[in-house]
C-alpha cells in the first residue's frame, strides 16, 4: 500500500450513502433528484474506471492522461515535498489494471501508484524527480478518445500555475470531527437510583464531562454536550441538538438498573431495526414535521419513495457503523468493567434513531448493585470509564475517520 493510500474498509459504502443522502437532502427539490438519479454516483458498484496513464512531454511540461470509462463526480489535487509527489483523490473510481508507467516515461516521472480509499475514490500518486506545478483537468469525449483526467506537469517558473493546495493549506481547512455525548435523564427526571441514594443523572453527567475532556485534548476531535447540567431534556430534543453540531457520532450514557440487586455489567446498545422500520414509517407520516429531523430540509418536497429509499438505505448503514462502533466500545469497556454480555445489544431506544449519525446507548454499569453504584461515585473508576469510553471512539474512527476531517490527515500521516 502506498504511503498516501487510506486502508480499504468494508462498510464504505455505507459512508457514501450517507453523504449522499446528506447532500442531496441539503439541496432538495428537482436538483436533489437529479443528483440522486445520476447512477454513476449513487451505485458504489458502478465506480468509474480509471486505466492508463499515458504521457507525453513538452516544452517543459509532462502531460500524463488517465483513461476515464465515464464522467466523475469530482476530482481533487494536492502537493508533496520531500519527496515531490503530486496525489490526485477521483470520487467515486477504481483503478483497472496497475496503472504503472512502463518504457519511454518522461525523465520527470519517477513513477505512479494508486490506492483505493474508503472503498470509493481511487488515490493516484504521481512520484516524481523534480519539482513540479501540476494542472489538472477532465476532457470530454472527442475523436475516438472517451472521457480522460488530464494531469499536465509544469518544471521551471514558465508554467500556468494553478492554485495548488498544499498539504499544509489543505489540512487547515480539515474539520474536526464532532462526537455528541448524552448524559442520560436531567432536571425532574433522574434516572435509576442506586441503593445508596445515587442518581443515575448524576453519574452520567459526571462520566460524559470526563469523556468530554479526554476528546478535546484530542486533534481533530471535538465533543459537544448535549446537555452540560441538571436540566430535562426531551429525547427527540438530544437528537435536535447533536444535529444541529452536525455530529459524527452520538454516544448517550446512562446507568442501568435490576430489582435483582446482583445483576452487573457494562452494555452497549445500538437500534434495532425493528425501531429502525418503525422510525421510518413515523418520519414517512409526519413528513410535514420532518423538516427538522433531516437536517433542516423539508423532505415533503421530496417524492415519497424516493424520501423512503433514502431513509432506508442511509439509516441501514447507519446502523452498521453504530455496531463497528458499539463493539469498539464493547472492547474498551471489557478492560475496566465486567460486560453484562459480550455482545452488543439491540433496542428502539428514541435516542438512537437519528438516520445519519452513528449512534450508541452505553449503560455504563448497574446502579442497582452495591458494589457498581460505589464505584460509579469514585471520581477514580467515573474516569477509567471515560478512558475506556473514549478508547473505543478513537478506534471506530481508525477505521472511519471522515474523508474531509483533520483526524483522516493525521491517521495519514502516522501511517505513511
Ligand atoms: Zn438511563
Amino acid at each position: 500500500m502506498p504511503e498516501e493510500g487510506g486502508a480499504v474498509k468494508q462498510t464504505s459504502h455505507a459512508r457514501l450513502r450517507r453523504e449522499l443522502l446528506r447532500r442531496v437532502l441539503s439541496l432538495g427539490g428537482l436538483f436533489a433528484l437529479s443528483t440522486f438519479a445520476s447512477p454513476q454516483v449513487v451505485f458504489a458498484g458502478r465506480l468509474v474506471r480509471v486505466s492508463g496513464p499515458r504521457m507525453s512531454e513538452s516544452k517543459g511540461v509532462t502531460r500524463v492522461v488517465f483513461d476515464l470509462s465515464g464522467p466523475i463526480a469530482g476530482h481533487s489535487l494536492f502537493v508533496l515535498h520531500e519527496p515531490e509527489r503530486v496525489v490526485i483523490d477521483v470520487r467515486g473510481a477504481h483503478a483497472v489494471g496497475n496503472l504503472r508507467t512502463g518504457k519511454g516515461t518522461p525523465s520527470l516521472l519517477r513513477g505512479v501508484r494508486h490506492a483505493q480509499r474508503n472503498g470509493n475514490d481511487l488515490r493516484l500518486v504521481l512520484d516524481l524527480r523534480r519539482k513540479a506545478t501540476p494542472r489538472s483537468f477532465v476532457l470530454k469525449p472527442t475523436g475516438g478518445n472517451g472521457y480522460r483526467l488530464v494531469v499536465d506537469l509544469h518544471e521551471g517558473a514558465s508554467g500556468r500555475r494553478q492554485p495548488v493546495v498544499t498539504a499544509r493549506a489543505h489540512e487547515h481547512k480539515r474539520r474536526d470531527v464532532v462526537i455528541a455525548i448524552d448524559p442520560g435523564h436531567g432536571g425532574k427526571d433522574p434516572g435509576a437510583i442506586g441503593p445508596r441514594g445515587t442518581r443515575e443523572k448524576d453519574v452520567v453527567l459526571a462520566v460524559a464531562r470526563r469523556l468530554a475532556n479526554k476528546i478535546n485534548r484530542q486533534p481533530g476531535m471535538k465533543a459537544v454536550l448535549t446537555r452540560d447540567r441538571d436540566v430535562f431534556l426531551p429525547l427527540r430534543e438530544r437528537i435536535r441538538r447533536a444535529r444541529r453540531h452536525k455530529a459524527d457520532l452520538f454516544v448517550s450514557l446512562h446507568a442501568d438498573a435490576s430489582p435483582d440487586k446482583r445483576v452487573s455489567g457494562s452494555s452497549v446498545y445500538v437500534l434495532s431495526e425493528n425501531g429502525a422500520s418503525s422510525e421510518l414509517a413515523r418520519w414517512l407520516a409526519e413528513r410535514e414535521n420532518a423538516a427538522d429531523l433531516v437536517g433542516g430540509v423539508k423532505i415533503s418536497k421530496m417524492d415519497s419513495q424516493l424520501a423512503s429509499v433514502l431513509l432506508d438505505l442511509s439509516q441501514d448503514h447507519t446502523i452498521e457503523e453504530s455496531l463497528d462502533l458499539a463493539q469498539d466500545m464493547l472492547n474498551s469497556l471489557g478492560k475496566v468493567n465486567r460486560l453484562r454480555s459480550r455482545r452488543v445489544e439491540k433496542a428502539a431506544f428514541a435516542v438512537l434513531k437519528s438516520p445519519d449519525i452513528p449512534s450508541v446507548l452505553v449503560e455504563t454499569a448497574f446502579i442497582s448493585n452495591p458494589r457498581e453504584e460505589r464505584r460509579l461515585r469514585s471520581k477514580a473508576h467515573q474516569d477509567k470509564i471515560a478512558s475506556a469510553l473514549y478508547r473505543g471512539i478513537r478506534d471506530y474512527f481508525r477505521d472511519n475517520a471522515p474523508d474531509d476531517s483533520l483526524l483522516a490527515s493525521l491517521q495519514q500521516k502516522s501511517r505513511g
